[in-house]
């Protein structure tokens, strides 16, 4: 089969979390299985632009909004991802340091979709699926059904995969123009609540729709950000596929960010090691469990709670235990995580931005990973964690709730919790430390993690199965 994803994100060329880790490992395991797979993407100026070569494959124009843009549709010359990678480049819109949180962030990701839309409708062939993912190219299912211009792609299947349905990319009817023509009759799949919402219209529109979990699947039936009912509506066509890893790049005892590369024999004296830099970095006694976070610092992720975890833990605990954040997002919550580090001034730290290299240190060298998540649609952290011998703290919701069993129940790898709360999560804070100070009960959860597969395979199958029960 071929088949070409669309996305806003695509590790290592661009990512901002984990939807640049899914599109950046799942075709390469589709390709793996004996497919041909494409990833197209945005052509943002990264680091992975700067140093790669490029050639051009198709040329294009369009007029968005007040001007006239000229496209490349560039293909990468080495091809060292384990796929076919295409950047679409458009002077003026793309060509930004950073993926989003423009102000011209409709214009742009339409910019995208309309110049992949091009592009493939110059194919002397049609692709056998094009997988979508998340609101960045969620019209292009509409304008593959009803666009005047794409007629002859009207019959290629399409998939939309939900990352994270808290973000729809809704924009007002006055950019309507904006849109290459389409059957006006149509409008209203592009419809939601008075605005064009490219999500919603992809769940009308694409053939199958997929969330990154089975847990996620369930709870958008209740909670989807205002789209409960069209969700319902549609649930026949929807499926939850859990999402993998990719074992080839995180795995601590061949990952090339690590000084200390360890596996499963060695996980003690290798996670030590790892320890050490990271206690010598970030002022911490080695002997106390270390429990850190990594992550978009914003509520759907529970980073407004981690001031009041902190606080407290190491108010009623002092000088038990360490914790260490890594994340940038909302500014309050990065200024009260600042006032913390000011407050308890032993036991915590933290590291503002965005640093690859140093999560994978962290993944080895912590005996804890908090996510105390409010929504968590699948998480690959937790997943990380359990490779590199970390133990997850969870709360119980979305793909959390899927991947990390409680040590108290047969087989349990992690620890749970329920209220999206400080008062919860301070509760498993303290069974962690319980654990911690238990070696030998602490090593046989800490090995029954690393012993869990949650590679792509049988969620890359999944998803071809998927496609070939379209027709
Ligand atoms: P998201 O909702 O952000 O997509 P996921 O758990 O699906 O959450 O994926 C998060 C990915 O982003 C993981 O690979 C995680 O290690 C990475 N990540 C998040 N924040 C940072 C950061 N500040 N520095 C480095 N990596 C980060």
């Amino acid at each position: 089969m071929e088949i070409l994803h669309v996305s806003a994100e695509c590790y290592p060329v661009a990512k901002v979390g984990g939807l640049g880790d899914v599109v950046g490992a799942l075709p390469k395991y589709q390709q793996e299985l004996g497919n041909f797979a494409k990833v197209i993407v945005p052509a943002y100026r990264t680091r992975y632009y700067e140093t790669h070569e490029f050639d051009v494959v198709h040329q294009g124009g369009m007029w968005m909004g007040h001007g006239w843009y000229h496209f490349n549709v560039l293909k990468e010359r080495s091809n060292e991802l384990g796929f076919d990678l295409y950047l679409v480049e458009i002077p003026g819109l793309l060509d930004t340091p950073g993926v989003y949180g423009y102000s011209n962030d409709t214009e742009r990701f339409l910019g995208f979709q309309i110049a992949v839309l091009d592009w493939i409708n110059e194919w002397n062939h049609l692709p056998d699926v094009i997988h979508c993912h998340d609101h960045h190219t969620g019209l292009i299912p509409f304008l593959l059904s009803y666009g005047y211009k794409y007629d002859r792609l009207k019959e290629v299947p399409t998939v939309l995969t939900i990352h994270n349905a808290q973000y729809q990319g809704q924009f007002g009817w006055d950019k309507l123009y904006l849109l290459p023509a389409f059957d006006l009759w149509k409008s209203g799949q592009l419809d939601w609540n008075g605005a064009i919402n490219p999500l919603a219209a992809a769940i009308k529109c694409a053939w199958r729709v997929t969330t990154v979990s089975p847990g996620y699947m369930e709870e958008l039936h209740e909670n989807a950000a205002g789209l409960e009912g069209l969700i319902r509506h549609e649930s026949a066509k929807m499926v939850g596929i859990l999402n993998g890893i990719d074992t080839a790049i995180w795995d601590p005892s061949t990952d090339h960010m690590l000084n200390h590369t360890y596996d499963i024999q060695e996980v003690a004296e290798g996670k030590a090691a790892n320890k050490q830099l990271l206690c010598e970095r970030f002022g911490f006694d080695t002997s106390l469990p270390l429990i850190s976070f990594i992550g978009r610092l914003v509520g759907d992720k529970g980073a407004d709670l981690l001031p009041e975890i902190i606080g407290k833990t190491i108010y009623d605990f002092p000088g038990e235990v360490n914790f260490l954040v890594l994340g940038s997002g909302d500014p309050h919550i990065e200024w009260s995580l600042q006032q913390t580090r000011y407050l308890v001034s032993h036991g915590f730290n933290l590291h503002i931005g965005y640093d690859e290299s140093l999560s994978h240190l962290i993944y080895a060298g912590s005996d804890f990973l908090l996510m105390p998540s409010r929504v968590e649609p699948c998480g690959l952290n937790q997943m990380y964690a359990l490779r590199y011998g970390t133990i997850p703290i969870v709360r119980s919701t979305g793909g959390l709730k899927d991947t990390v069993i409680d040590f108290g129940d047969p087989g349990g790898v992690g620890i749970r919790f329920v209220q999206p709360a400080g008062w919860d999560a301070c509760a498993a804070v303290r069974r962690a430390v319980q654990l911690y100070n238990d070696q030998p009960n602490f090593r046989t959860v800490q090995q029954r993690g690393m012993h869990e597969n949650h590679a792509w395979g049988t969620s890359a199958q999944r998803y071809l199965d998927m496609y070939s029960n379209m027709k």
